[in-house]
């Protein structure tokens, strides 16, 4: 176990929530800070805003259930940093998350906020449940009873939930429902990737997805990789791998391999994304998927591919694995797919990563513009909301290469070097209260 240096100091004690162990995604989050704080010059005074969650909040969830017991959940929202804005970020219904990966993941939405240059701090939340293993109605309780007992720290200018893994639009609405009920009015700018009748937004849903094609397009197009005819392998067939997976079928790409929770399919002839999608729809996973052979999970690694999307959890690709990529291109549709020693495996291979805190940052792109539609009534159309998001992720997708090839560094580092920059110089600019 390495110690975190500062725990060292008792001037930078770290509190003793924050595990000083380094591995898991916190430990990973706390080491990319490192990487690129040399290059914040005088900012680099204020890094340790980074390293610190700005407020955590464990609640007790408990909820009937449908056969008379009742049952306790373990739910958290964490806020991360609001230097630039109110917090903003998804919630995670998942049996593993654990408030260290909640910190990590809000500390990410911070960073991929403000490498997208939206008015937000980054926010994250999580429930300890399997949502497979609840009935509708216990569902809707226990987001009910989550959401009132975060209701003291979220709000449309204060803090604006949104969905992740496991959660989705009709969560959003119970979600925005019980905020609503609980204040007396109807509050539709309090959380986001809500149904479009309830004040969502027209491209939302896609909108994760579609980013992740989009800087990928542009990406390999920058490496000279042709995406007709190229090969992609896709981890996690959901909301983000389902849809990138079918916008670069669309462009002509063969999607060779698709591993998921419960298996993983490959056809060299490139798999039928619609019908695969169906499949999914219908039986929950990729597994039994007709018209393509079935491997076993692992093999997916080796699958001979140029494009590689984990789009699932975090700390995929690892020291033990990244030798065995074989793609050219990554784009990380998942939040922390990669750990640093695998970056720098992938790195010295030649392999291009382009970092979640850009390649995934079109769902909160688009929920940026839902909450701005929100707080004026007054909704755009499709087309304007996707032109919107493309000039906005290859902007900063253009932005960011600049500064690679300027510094010499990775894409995520570089990404990491113009995010916490715009963060600490607004810390800056605030000054410390009182
Ligand atoms: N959960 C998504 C993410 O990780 C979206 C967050 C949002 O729209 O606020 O970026």
């Amino acid at each position: 176990m390495t110690l975190h240096p500062d725990t060292a100091t008792a001037r930078h004690a770290l509190p003793s929530y924050l595990d000083p162990n380094r591995l898991g995604p916190w430990g990973i989050f706390l080491q990319q800070v490192d990487r690129v704080t040399p290059y914040l010059g005088s900012l680099a005074r204020w890094v340790e805003t980074l390293k610190r969650p700005k407020r955590i909040l464990v609640v007790d969830v408990p909820i009937h259930m449908d056969d008379g017991t009742i049952a306790h959940f373990e739910g958290y929202r964490v806020q991360h940093n609001t230097s630039r804005g109110p917090g903003k970020g998804g919630v995670r219904f998942h049996q593993d998350v654990t408030l260290s990966e909640v910190m990590a993941l809000a500390a990410w939405m911070s960073i991929k906020n403000a490498a997208v240059n939206v008015p937000f701090g980054g926010a994250k939340g999580g429930v300890r449940v399997d949502p497979k293993q609840l009935s509708l109605g216990e569902l809707e309780r226990m987001t009910r009873r989550y959401t009132s007992e975060i209701g003291l720290i979220i709000g449309p200018t204060k803090d604006i939930p949104a969905p992740d893994v496991n959660t989705n639009e009709r969560v959003m609405a119970w979600m925005m429902d019980t905020y609503s009920m609980n204040v007396g009015e109807t509050v539709t700018g309090v959380v986001t990737g809500k149904p479009i009748s309830l004040g969502g937004s027209l491209g939302r849903r896609e909108a994760t997805g579609r980013g992740v094609f989009t800087v990928g397009a542009e990406a390999a197009r920058r490496i000279g990789l042709d995406i007709a005819g190229a090969r992609l392998a896709v981890q996690g067939f959901g909301n983000v791998g389902g849809i990138a997976a079918k916008l670069f079928a669309e462009a002509g790409a063969r999607v060779v391999a698709v591993q998921d929770h419960g298996g993983c399919v490959y056809r060299e002839a490139g798999l039928d994304v619609p019908a695969l999608l169906d499949h999914v729809k219908r039986h929950g996973g990729v597994a039994g998927f007709e018209g393509a052979e079935a491997l076993d999970r692992d093999q997916f690694w080796d699958v001979p591919c140029d494009v590689l999307i984990p789009a699932a959890l975090e700390q995929q690709i690892t020291r033990e694995n990244a030798h065995r990529v074989t793609a050219r291109l990554i784009i990380e549709g998942a939040n922390g797919p990669t750990t640093p020693d695998a970056d720098d495996i992938l790195r010295e291979r030649g392999v291009l990563v382009v970092p979640d805190v850009v390649a995934n940052a079109g769902g909160v792109i688009v929920s940026y513009f839902e909450w701005v539609q929100d707080f004026s009534s007054y909704f755009w159309s499709e087309e304007e909301i996707n032109e919107r998001l493309i000039r906005i992720m290859k902007g900063a997708l253009n932005a960011v290469w600049q500064v690679a090839e300027d510094k010499g560094v990775s894409l995520r580092t570089a990404t990491f070097i113009v995010a916490c920059e715009r963060i600490l110089r607004a810390r800056d600019l605030r000054g410390l209260y009182p």
